[in-house]
């Protein structure tokens, strides 16, 4: 079998459970072929250090079988490249937000600068028949840096993210050079259907591409296979993590805290696509809807904190401070309070925890491009007395999860409503949903979709 590269922004060692399932996935491919890890070491070095062309040094280090190679950035490529272009103009445009993404401060420069470094980096690694999987917007033009280098070998790219429909794309003053950069790949992996059909739609409309075969087109005098494969949980690993010790203990005593109340929980990174906001007025709207719920439904939103250099992000931390204050000073009562609101991260050991004592999850981002929190929610539940799911219809996972309730989170008072149906639902209703639900995610699990995707990429 050819030797498995996989190149992402960053590199985890596959061996720790807290580098989570995707790290885990990963991690087996690698480790079937003896594989080589390739990214940014996450260390920021001063530009003398990092030497005139950027050219850092290149740490090298075994994790098993597997290799992990990493380099540093210097501070003015680190605020360009990840800060800047990835998280400041690819992240909110592909999220449909053009009103926050920053055109003008001229990081695409050093998006450019990182991605050739990496190519430059990783070229005399790679071996002829190598086969490279590339991950994540942040390397969108990786391909097309290696194939000017004169690398020939197989490479495909997963988009963990969404695809914003032609128009919004358009809106990117490089657009045009980002999706021909991602010509220069074999395979191109999306999350899911609708991600296909932007993508498609943009194509034809923009480069003017045929389609030659199911889902191989043709465009920039190169052809493209684009195929959604649904990324998933390790669904053993997280089922095996809530009956560990923390999980029971952090279930023990959520069960004793809220013996009387009704649980809801929500678990996010921080971030303005994660619809917080919309979220804590769908609650302000159940309590005023349903005033039964007041001095019993609590909703535990833990929201970790995410990219806070970038400006967007302070903006949302005030308003969510605001919104938290409001609704319990108005609905709080001397023993309850309607949030919990926690700005911190929860340790991934007790996360499985959490999910089980509580009778709804509340995953409602305005758009996202699976939603990995959906599919921990339903493997953690207790089959016999499992808790319900609503999810947004703009989930990536919301193609898959049709078993959820599914809301539209701009739609406070009819999220209030499906919020009052889950919170009421028969056992056995959630039974029959949480079983159909759990066999989906296990079916298309983390393993599948590498599988799936590497298979793919074997044929392109
Ligand atoms: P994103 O990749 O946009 O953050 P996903 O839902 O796909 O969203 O994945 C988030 C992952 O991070 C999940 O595995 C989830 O358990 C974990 N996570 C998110 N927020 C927290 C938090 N506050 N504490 C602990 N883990 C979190």
């Amino acid at each position: 079998m050819p030797r498995l590269v996989v190149v992402s922004n960053r590199v985890a060692d596959p061996r720790k459970t807290a580098a989570g399932g995707l790290a885990v996935a990963l991690g087996e491919a690698l480790n079937a072929t003896g594989g080589l890890w390739f990214g940014w070491s996450g260390n920021i070095v001063e530009r003398t250090e990092a030497g005139a062309q950027g050219q850092t040094q290149l740490h090298v280090q075994r994790a098993g079988d597997v290799t992990l190679a990493t380099v540093d950035l210097s501070r003015e490529d680190h605020d360009a490249y990840y800060l800047g272009y990835s998280n400041g103009v690819l992240w909110p445009v592909f999220h449909y937000r053009l009103d926050l993404a920053d055109f003008d401060a001229g990081y695409i420069g050093g998006y450019r600068r990182v991605n050739r470094m990496f190519a430059q980096q990783l070229l005399p690694l790679l071996r002829p028949d190598d086969v490279i999987w590339v991950h994540d917007y942040h390397l969108i033009p990786l391909a097309e840096e290696l194939r000017t280098l004169g690398c020939r070998q197989r490479i495909g790219f997963f988009l963990h993210i969404p695809v914003p429909p032609p128009l919004i794309m358009a809106a990117i003053p490089a657009h045009e050079w980002l999706i021909r950069a991602l010509f220069a790949y074999d395979l191109l992996g999306l999350q899911s259907q609708t991600d296909l059909s932007h993508f498609a739609r943009y194509v034809y409309t923009e480069a003017q591409a045929e389609q030659v075969a199911d889902g191989r087109f043709n465009a920039f005098g190169r052809q493209l296979q684009v195929q959604a494969f649904p990324i998933g949980i390790d669904v053993d690993e997280f089922a095996a993590l809530a009956e560990g010790r923390e999980a029971q203990e952090t279930l023990a005593t959520m069960r004793e805290q809220y013996a009387k109340r009704r649980l809801l929980v929500g678990v996010d990174r921080l971030d303005y696509s994660k619809g917080l906001p919309q979220r804590l007025r769908a609650m302000r709207s159940l309590l005023q809807r349903y005033p039964g719920n007041c001095n019993s439904a609590t909703l535990i939103q833990i929201a970790s904190p995410s990219r806070e250099t970038v400006g967007a992000y302070n903006d949302l931390r005030r308003q969510l401070e605001g919104l938290c204050g409001s609704i319990n000073g108005n609905f709080g009562e001397l023993d309850w309070m309607p949030i919990r609101y926690i700005h911190r991260t929860v340790a991934r050991k007790r996360l499985p925890g959490l999910y089980r004592a509580s009778r709804v999850a509340l995953v409602t981002p305005l758009r996202d491009g699976m939603n990995l929190v959906a599919k921990e929610f339903i493997a953690a539940q207790d089959p016999a007395d499992p808790g319900v799911l609503v999810l947004s219809r703009f989930a990536g996972a919301a193609e898959q999860l049709r078993d959820a309730l599914l809301v539209n989170p701009y739609d406070s008072d009819g999220t209030a409503d499906a919020i009052q149906h889950a919170l009421h639902m028969p056992l056995e209703e959630r039974q029959v949903r949480h079983e159909r639900l759990l066999a989906n995610i296990r079916e298309f699990d983390v393993h599948w979709w590498q599988r799936s995707f590497l298979e793919a990429l074997r044929q392109s």
